[in-house]
């Protein structure tokens, strides 16, 4: 019974497997007392547990080539060890269109600064790693609306090549409510000038969203959200082509599809 009770309450509602780029791997880790851990590359993986035992989930990169991929695997009792990923290969489709602030596309080098000074940034923040052993996994769609932009698109903006599109659109107008997408605590606001007024989360573990182009921004850094917690107003700011919201979804610094958090009827 009280067994029964614990299980209850440290199972996660996992994200939906897709190992491809931008995708995410499931990789199983036993059932033994101590959380194992685990690494990508470089970055440390979310480690959680469900019914059946601990379950690495692991953030694909959109930039990584199909093929076998090791993660390492460090278990208490045991010496380290290597699982294999295998990463199918994924077509993301072509998108062509036009911002109308052209600035926002070929910035002009008084803005490169700036541009170096923010990606350092966010470069932080994709390298953070919170030991939150209950990390919130099931998502809700962060605004109302029609999801538009869809995650991964190959991008030619104002007929210049562009990096692929790392996140999803809701078509929302100016002003509309958007929430938290889980559980976490503030990490970052600013303005930024390609996501314009942004909204950083870290839900534990290195699970992270960001929300782009705010008209207004309701929260502070080192607070914390509850899911589904209004964090501030939908907007038109950065580079955009038109009023919208754009989410974004990091797991181990790497952006994936934010639709594999979704319930299923929402994907
Ligand atoms: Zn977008």
């Amino acid at each position: 019974m009280a067994l029964g009770f614990l299980a209850a309450l440290s199972a996660h509602a996992l994200p939906q497997e897709a190992a491809v780029p931008g995708g995410l791997a499931l990789v199983r880790l036993g059932n033994g007392a101590a959380r194992p851990q685990a690494w990508f590359g470089e970055k440390r993986v979310a480690v959680v547990r469900d019914d059946q035992g601990w379950v690495a989930l692991v953030g694909l990169p959109l930039s990584l080539e199909p093929g076998v991929h090791p993660l390492r695997v460090a278990s208490a009792g045991s010496s380290e060890e290597t699982r294999p990923i295998r990463v199918a290969a994924k077509h993301y489709p072509l998108q062509r269109f036009t911002v109308p602030d052209h600035r926002k596309v070929e910035p002009p080098p008084e803005d490169m600064l700036r541009i170096a000074r923010e990606q350092k940034r966010i470069d932080e923040i994709k390298a953070l790693f919170r030991d939150e052993p209950d990390v919130d996994l099931a998502f809700r769609q962060p605004a109302a609306g029609r999801l538009t932009g869809r995650f991964g698109l190959r991008r030619i903006i104002n007929g210049l090549e562009r990096m692929p599109h790392a996140g999803i659109d809701v078509a929302a107008p100016v002003g509309t409510p958007v929430q938290a997408a889980g559980a976490g605590v503030v990490v970052e606001t600013g303005d930024y000038f390609f996501n314009g007024n942004s909204v950083y989360i870290d839900h534990g573990q290195g699970l992270v969203t960001l929300y782009c182009h705010l008209d207004r921004i309701e929260v502070l850094p080192g607070e914390p959200v509850a899911a589904g917690q209004r964090i501030g107003l939908s907007g038109n700011t950065g580079r955009t082509s038109g009023p919208h919201l754009h989410w974004t979804v990091l797991l181990n610094g790497a952006a994936v599809d934010p639709r594999l958090f979704l319930p299923r009827t929402k994907r």
